[in-house]
């Protein structure tokens, strides 16, 4: 497996192997990897030929800058994770390289009305940072596809509006959310859960379960009062949201008829925010 810190090596290696016709992956990335991520890398090799897996913990996505200082690194478990996984190489720069000229770099991007719910709301800013990075990193690789995870469903969304703000021919793959044995969708804030928080955690999963498994049951508006009432007696869980929305505007579904229904959530435990979403249907 390759390691590249800088994009003009990474563009030198890749060269050569896309002249040849082979297809190119992209999987971003902010390392501290666990299965899920893996399963992204997995998902790429089914798709191309040669996966790049970046990673990077992108300054300009944090809100809190105690968030960005917090998160972990630990980079030699993550090379070994994606070397026994069969990644061709990593990008990993740091930031005077993917900001030559400083995070404060202008950036905006109309990415239309659902940057600014759910996740856009709490985290005002956040996804302009993201695309501002998925942007560098695609000119960087020049991927043919790039894997994201539905963990993310928000940014899913968010990704393919900015592809279409600028028309970048890449493809984009949605990969299914990997949970633990119990539910809880592995995440890389996981690590920062305490015991008690690990099982209190499982609300956040126990609770859009409910929803998928009751939809023909009840009307929306209890869907959402019953998964809500989920949260009422879990000491250490603050919940931020819990909404069952369109899956294409992110605004509260208004009828179960709708085509595209998801379920998401997000909520602070201890002091670690998760987020997690199932898709109705
Ligand atoms: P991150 O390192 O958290 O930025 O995540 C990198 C990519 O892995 C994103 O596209 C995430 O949506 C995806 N990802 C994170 N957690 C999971 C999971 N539990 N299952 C599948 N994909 C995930």
């Amino acid at each position: 497996m390759e390691i590249f810190k800088t994009k003009e090596a990474l563009k030198a290696y890749l060269k050569p192997l896309k002249a040849s016709g082979k297809k190119v992956a992209l999987v971003p990335t902010m390392g501290a990897l666990h299965n899920g991520h893996i399963s992204l890398i997995k998902l790429a090799q089914e798709n191309a030929d040669i996966i790049i897996c970046s990673i990077f913990v992108n300054p300009t996505q944090f809100t809190d800058p105690k968030d960005l200082e917090k998160y972990p690194r630990p980079i030699e478990h993550d090379l070994a994770m994606l070397n026994d996984a069969g990644c061709n190489g990593v990008f990993m720069p740091n930031v005077a390289e993917m900001y030559p000229s400083g995070a404060d770099e202008n950036w905006h991007i109309d990415l239309g009305k659902a940057e600014f719910l759910l996740e856009g709301e709490f985290r005002k800013g956040h996804y302009q940072g993201v695309t501002q990075i998925v942007k560098k990193l695609f000119d960087a690789v020049e991927p043919d596809v790039a894997m994201f995870g539905q963990k993310d469903f928000q940014q899913v969304l968010m990704i393919k509006n900015m592809l279409a703000h600028f028309k970048l021919p890449i493809k984009i793959i949605t990969c299914p959310i990997i949970r633990e044995d119990d539910g809880l969708a592995m995440s890389s804030r996981n690590i920062h859960l305490s015991e008690t928080d690990r099982k209190n955690a499982l609300v956040l999963s126990k609770s859009l379960q409910f929803v998928a498994d009751n939809f023909a049951s009840y009307s929306l508006n209890e869907l959402e009062k019953q998964a809500k009432s989920f949260y009422h007696n879990v000491e250490g869980v603050e919940l931020d949201y819990f909404t069952i929305a369109n899956g294409d505007t992110l605004e509260p579904s208004k009828s179960k008829d709708e085509s595209n229904l998801v379920a998401l959530v997000a909520a602070k435990v201890g002091n670690t925010r998760l987020i997690d979403n199932m898709i109705i249907k």
